[in-house]
């Protein structure tokens, strides 16, 4: 069985990507095949896998999203990166923009990364999709063809608001677009639990949203190693094995691995 998990919020700079890239390595770590989807046009994803000029990529996803509106043929590995041995990635880069422009018109422009994923899933045990910071077509794309969302949230900041319009987001997609959605849960990261503020911010969320939606147990701490991570190109269990936030990626890991079974 495979699962698309995309991962969201519309919210910049919250370890969207990060969360991505830890989780991803640490479900291959567990013998899973996965591919990674970047969805947004900032490529940060496609940068963090260690793919430094991603506007010199021959394909990407964009090419894929071009030839699904277009009815064109797709080979099952057309525009993926066979990063290592049970990791492949479908790279973005900035054209991803105006993909999401022509999309507009486009028919069944929500289902369009559907269609394509629906092709190849079977291939991966995990998909995950890191997905930009809006709730526009594109994100809306991912949600449509996503067994589960997870939403990596900071708490640095009152984030209730923003959640409040995601969720309905997800929701909305859930009765039009896609049944099977649900949340995987919400990741708290970069918490400092020093401070009485990102303690005030995770019981908020906990009283407001806990009965409703699943939160992780799992918390991911602010650590500079961490935030180094996505410079060197490097996942926290390779740059920081023994650190604070590759354990709790590695319990991600096993939380998210438990919801499969
Ligand atoms: P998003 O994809 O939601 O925009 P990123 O994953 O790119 O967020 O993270 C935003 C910034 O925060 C990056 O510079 C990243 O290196 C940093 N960061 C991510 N996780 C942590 C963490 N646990 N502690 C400290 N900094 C982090
Ligand atoms: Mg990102």
């Amino acid at each position: 069985m495979s699962r698309i998990i995309a991962i969201a919020n519309q919210k910049g700079g919250v370890g969207k990507t990060t969360s991505a890239v830890n989780l991803g390595a640490g479900l291959v770590d567990k013998g899973k095949k996965v591919l990674m989807v970047d969805l947004d046009p900032q490529a940060s994803l496609t940068l963090c896998m260690g793919y430094r000029e991603p506007d010199k990529l021959e394909h990407t996803v964009t090419d894929v999203i071009t030839k699904v509106v277009n009815d064109g043929d797709i080979l099952p590995d057309f525009g993926i990166i066979h990063v290592k041995e049970k990791l492949d990635l479908l790279p973005a880069n900035i054209d991803l923009s105006a993909a999401e422009v022509s999309l507009v018109n486009a028919m069944s422009r929500e289902l369009v990364l559907r269609t394509y994923l629906e092709k190849i899933r079977l291939l991966y045990d995990y998909i995950l999709i890191d997905c930009m910071p809006s709730l526009g077509i594109l994100t809306v794309n991912a949600l449509a063809c996503a067994d589960s969302v997870l939403v990596p949230v900071q708490a640095a900041y009152l984030p209730v608001k923003g959640l409040q319009q995601l969720i309905k987001t997800i929701y909305t997609v859930k009765r039009r677009l896609n049944n099977r959605l649900e949340i995987e849960g919400i990741l708290f990261t970069m918490v400092d639990r020093r401070t009485t503020y990102a303690k005030d911010i995770v019981s908020e969320v906990n009283d407001v949203y806990g009965k409703m939606i699943p939160i992780f147990q799992i918390e991911i701490p602010m650590s500079v190693k961490a935030s180094e991570t996505s410079q060197m190109a490097k996942t926290i269990y390779d740059y920081d094995p023994k650190g604070k936030a590759a354990s709790a990626y590695h319990e991600l890991t096993e939380e998210v691995l438990e919801h499969g079974r």
